[in-house]
Parts: C-alpha cells; sequence; structure tokens
C-alpha cells in the first residue's frame, strides 16, 4: 500500500511509497484512512529538525492529524465497520510513569512516550492502519467533512482544561480573552472560548480577509495589534510562538492574568527584554504564566464536543485547501489564505 514517508533528520526525503500492509492483529481495529491533515509539525520533520522512526527503522510514515473509517473491529469492540474514527497521537512509555499508567499520557513524566507520525511510531498517512480501541475516538458522521481538525482541537481543548482549573480559584469570573495567532489553534481556541461565553479577542499579525470574517462570525473581535484591545486580557491563549510576542502578552496581561503558551518558537532569534523587571511584573500582578502540549481521551472527547457546537460552515471554512495525496508535495507548499491544508485519500 502507499505511505506519505520521510527519513527523520533529513531533508527532501518526503516520498509517495510503498510500505508493507499493516500486520493484522486481533485487538485492533483496521482502519481505511480517508485524510490526514497537515500542520508546522509536519513541515519540521520534513524539513529534518524534528521527528524519529520506530526503533531499528529507517523511514517513519508522518501523518497525526487522522480521520478514517474502520474496515474492521474486533470481536466485541464498540466499533463496527462504516464508522468514522480518530486515532489519539501519544502512545503511553513502556514503563509506565504514574501519569501514563493513568491515561494522562500527555503529562508523561519520563519523555519515553511515542508519538504516530512524530516519534518513534509510524503516524497515519497511509492507505490502511491499525489502531487500539483505547486510542481510537469515535466521530458522529456530520463530522465526516471537518472531524479533521479533531486532533488539533484537543490540543486547544487540554489548553482550555487547564485555564478552567485555574479560572475556578479566581474570586471572580474572569471576561476577556486574547487570543494570539489566527491559524488553526487560534481559531479552534477562539471557538472554545466563545464557547465558554467569555468576550474573544483574535490578535493576528496581518490583515487576512478569510481569518477575519471567520472572527467576526464567532463573534469575537479580530485585531492587529495589542493596543486595539478593549482593555488587558484577563486570560491570554498564545498560539504563535512568536518570542517577542511570548514576552508581549505575559506584560499585557491583566493583574492575576493567565497566560498560556501553546506555540512552539522557530529559529533561535534572540529577543531582548529585562528578565527583572519581566519577573517584577509577574510577582506583582498574581500572573500565572504556563505552558501546554498533547492531549489525552479525556480532551479528544471534550473536542468532539466542541466541534459538533460549532457554528454552521466554521470549520469547514477553516479547511482552506484538500489537496489528493498523489499532490502531496503542493500540499506543503505555502499559499496565500491557507488555513488548514488536508491531504486526503481517493
Ligand atoms: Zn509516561
Amino acid at each position: 500500500m502507499r505511505a506519505l514517508t520521510v527519513e527523520p533528520g533529513k531533508s527532501e526525503t518526503l516520498a509517495l511509497s510503498d510500505v508493507p500492509e499493516p500486520e493484522p492483529d486481533s485487538d485492533a481495529l483496521l482502519v481505511k484512512a480517508l485524510a490526514v491533515g497537515l500542520c508546522g509539525t509536519d513541515r519540521e520533520i520534513i524539513e529534518g529538525g524534528h521527528g524519529s522512526a520506530p526503533a531499528g527503522e529507517r523511514s517513519l510514515v508522518l501523518g497525526h492529524e487522522s480521520l478514517g473509517e474502520v474496515l474492521k473491529a474486533p470481536a466485541g469492540s464498540s466499533f463496527k465497520a462504516g464508522d468514522l474514527v480518530v486515532g489519539i497521537v501519544r502512545r503511553p512509555d513502556p514503563a509506565p510513569c504514574a501519569a501514563c499508567a493513568a491515561g494522562e499520557w500527555d503529562m508523561c513524566q519520563n519523555g519515553e512516550f511515542t508519538e504516530r507520525g512524530i516519534k518513534g511510531a509510524h503516524g497515519f498517512a497511509s492507505e490502511r492502519f491499525t489502531l487500539r480501541e483505547r486510542f481510537a475516538v469515535a466521530v458522529p458522521t456530520q463530522l465526516r467533512e471537518t472531524g479533521i481538525l479533531l486532533e488539533p482541537t484537543s490540543i486547544v481543548a487540554k489548553a482550555w482544561e487547564q485555564i478552567d482549573r485555574i479560572a475556578s480559584h479566581m474570586p471572580y469570573r474572569p471576561r476577556r480573552v486574547l487570543v494570539t495567532g489566527a491559524g488553526p489553534i487560534g481559531l479552534l481556541a477562539a471557538l472554545m472560548g466563545v464557547q465558554r461565553h467569555y468576550d474573544v479577542s483574535v490578535l493576528d499579525h496581518s490583515l487576512h480577509e478569510n481569518k477575519s470574517k471567520l472572527v467576526r462570525e464567532l463573534g469575537a473581535h479580530y485585531c492587529l495589534a495589542l493596543d486595539q484591545l478593549a482593555g488587558p486580557p484577563e486570560i491570554v491563549v498564545e498560539c504563535t510562538g512568536a518570542a517577542q510576542l511570548v514576552i508581549d502578552v505575559c506584560r499585557a496581561s491583566s493583574r492575576n492574568g493567565i497566560v498560556c503558551l501553546t506555540g512552539l518558537s522557530g529559529g533561535q532569534r534572540a529577543v531582548q527584554f529585562s528578565a527583572g523587571s519581566f519577573n517584577n511584573d509577574l510577582v506583582l500582578e498574581n500572573d500565572i504564566v504556563f505552558g501546554t502540549v498533547n492531549a489525552n481521551m479525556r480532551h479528544y472527547q471534550a473536542a468532539l464536543d466542541a466541534l459538533q457546537r460549532a457554528p454552521k460552515g466554521y470549520l469547514e471554512a477553516m479547511i482552506t485547501r484538500r489537496v489528493t495525496i498523489e499532490r502531496f508535495a503542493e500540499a506543503f507548499e505555502k499559499k496565500p489564505g491557507d488555513i488548514k491544508t488536508t491531504l486526503e485519500w481517493t
């Protein structure tokens, strides 16, 4: 069967390769791939900067944002042939650590976890793949066109779960939320902020008509500079990883501000700032700044709920390019107007 493969650590090795069929496994679902979504992590892997192949192999099957259809389910499974399914990305470490043992592999303590399509395990960009039920999320048929957004939404659902926990300890309910970056993660973070009835603003670096229209349709504000905000944000979901902006939003947050960092910073560009006055800003304002990565089953379920309650057309409009697998190289080109690009099996 065909699979999109890469040799981790080497650039220009991305190829549509012939790989063996997945090994039959009596406890796993056999899944036919419908699509994979692409993100910055995939781009880093194909540029050779990130990712690792399974032990003893040279190539890695790419793809961690999945959507597939069950071909065969084991006896006694809650899935049946024809069901839509999304695969969870991370697998617990073999020890397992206390977090992984509790099913909270997103909080793995020892870093020995694997991740499908990223770290030590083949991804979902193959015509067929297997999936243990414990790592399979059932997707309702109404999300057939947009269920590919479930994995990125799970990342956002975990971020919001952490924010909710912190905010629940405040003696008042925060109102103003700032989301930085109007890419897929930012737009999904804004969606989940609006669903929580916050007053949400989305900061983008340059005017993008589609994104601005989506943000407005959501009932959120679209802005291009921090000084356009109505007031200091009480909650910030930082989705760009842009180093200067990370520093700026920590400073711009309100007293008792909650700043959630979700973006990775590319490159090694140094940003000059006074660490002492930055520290004083955080201390004197009771600010909480934290990072978040990955998601467990509970977050995929919360994400599913958020997607099902999204305004009509919002998710469809986020998927701006659907490229057939044969033209995979085109999918990685950056085009104006891109929000989320998917690769589809025909
Ligand atoms: Zn672990």
